[in-house]
């Protein structure tokens, strides 16, 4: 496929982290042409793991969220446009049309348009105190409503940001049940043995579950929720309703302008989509991986991070792939952990478990062909480096001495 060279516009759409990292790079290579970060959102670009933790407990300020300071943008001439919807995209006479009726040319496109969360069509799902949890916003109203605790909250959705939110409300002294429709939360994820760890951790601290259903009717007095109906008939009393059941890539605008799409957007590994000119990043892309020779669709953060300054990379002609070993993390209560590895390599592979579940401190690998794929360390920090070296070694890894505290990572690669 040919670069692109000699751009003097370049337009992103979607002023995410993956969006504003990619005006970051395009600006810390060199590129002196203008730059327009268009975004819906009336925030300047921000950060949202911490919404689900720190900054919703509380334990961390306004300054833990934005990507870069406000001054940033103007201080490095990037006009950036908020509270503006790219509302079409024109590919032939590359421009793109705004909600608010103007259009811009642009050499190269990013679309950085991320993810939505799913809805739920639920009687009462428009009730006062039912939401969906994904902005800056929602993370303060979310905060406002359950800082003086008390109070009962349900959950739908056993993923990691429905299991986040249900550590930090109950953290605040809230009663909290949450519902999911895997019979043990998270095992899709990381399987029904470390599923089952997350579920142990969260009953310890007072989480109730209600598992293999889901909510069937939200029912309200005078406007507001007062209560979940389960699948299985269980009225459960509720002031607060999140749903969290997953999201959606948002691909809207690249659907109505032609672009290949298949879960996402279709891209290659240097980011770039089925038409020239137009690239794809963060948790909107569907970029195929070097190491797999899959496509992968990330909803995490190093995914936007990274696919961002290889989106601007690739924009200026450089040889650029999304190559890293896909990494998240997570922290509910005291358990931090963090992942790094292929999901899809690692599913339905026996973990295998090097220190104690019960201690809370271990690391997980999962193995595929005798190959480490993926690994999860869970309150054992700086140990990433070294899994991520296993992972993309692809070197074959005794079981026995995986799970032997006693033999270092770094000695397991020496021995291949
Ligand atoms: C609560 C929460 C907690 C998370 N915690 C973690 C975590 O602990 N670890 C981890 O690895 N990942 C975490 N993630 C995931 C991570 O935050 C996302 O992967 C990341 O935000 C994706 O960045 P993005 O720039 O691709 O998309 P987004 O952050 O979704 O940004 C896209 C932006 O584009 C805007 N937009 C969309 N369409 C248009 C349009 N047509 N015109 C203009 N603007 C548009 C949107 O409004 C949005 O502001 C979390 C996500 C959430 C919501």
């Amino acid at each position: 496929m040919p670069v692109e060279r000699n751009i003097e516009d370049i337009v992103i759409a979607g002023a995410g982290l993956a969006g504003a990292t990619a005006a970051r790079t395009l600006r810390s290579e060199g590129f002196s042409g203008r730059i327009t970060l268009i975004g819906s959102e009336l925030h300047h670009p921000y950060l949202r793991p911490p919404l689900s933790k720190d900054y919703l407990l509380g334990t961390a300020g306004e300054d833990a969220v934005p990507v870069a300071p406000e001054a940033w943008y103007t201080e490095n001439d990037v006009d950036l446009r908020l509270g503006t919807h790219v509302a079409a995209i024109d590919p032939g006479a590359r421009t793109v049309h705004l909600s608010s009726g103007g259009s811009l040319e642009y050499g190269a496109l990013l679309l950085a348009t991320g993810a939505v969360p799913r809805r739920m069509q639920l009687p009462g799902s428009g009730l006062d105190g039912v939401s969906t949890f994904r902005t800056l916003d929602d993370s303060r109203r979310l905060r406002e409503q359950i800082s003086t605790g008390g109070k009962n909250l349900v959950m739908i959705g056993s993923g990691w940001i429905g299991m986040e939110l249900a550590a930090a409300a109950t953290t605040y002294g809230n009663h909290v049940t949450l519902l999911g429709l895997e019979d043990i939360p998270l095992a899709a994820a990381v399987g029904p043995e470390l599923g089952a760890f997350f579920r142990s951790v969260h009953e310890a601290n007072g989480v109730r579950f209600r598992l293999g259903t889901t909510a069937s009717e939200l029912r309200g007095d005078a406007g507001r929720v007062t209560a979940v109906v389960t699948g299985s008939g269980d009225v459960l009393p509720a002031d607060i309703v999140v749903i969290a059941v997953g999201v959606l890539p948002e691909t809207a605008l690249a659907e109505a302008a032609g672009l290949a799409l298949d879960n996402g957007i279709l891209a290659d590994a240097s980011l770039r989509t089925s038409v020239r000119g137009i690239f794809a990043a963060g948790d909107v892309a569907n970029a195929l991986h070097p190491f797999t020779g899959q496509h992968h669709r990330s909803e995490h953060w190093s995914n936007a991070l990274n696919g961002g300054k290889i989106a601007a990379k690739s924009i200026l002609g450089q040889d650029a792939q999304l190559d890293t070993i896909p990494y998240f993390y997570t922290d509910q209560y005291d358990v931090s952990m963090e992942y790094s590895g292929f999901p899809s390599l690692a599913a339905g592979a026996e973990p295998v478990i090097r220190g104690s579940l019960a201690s809370r401190e271990f690391i997980a690998f999962w193995q595929h062909e005798g190959r480490v794929v993926a690994g999860m360390n869970v309150n054992v920090p700086r140990t990433q480096k070294a899994i991520k070296a296993l992972v993309s070694s692809r070197a074959p890894v005794n079981a026995a001495r995986l799970a032997d505290p006693a033999v270092a990572l770094d000695q397991l690669l020496a021995e291949d």
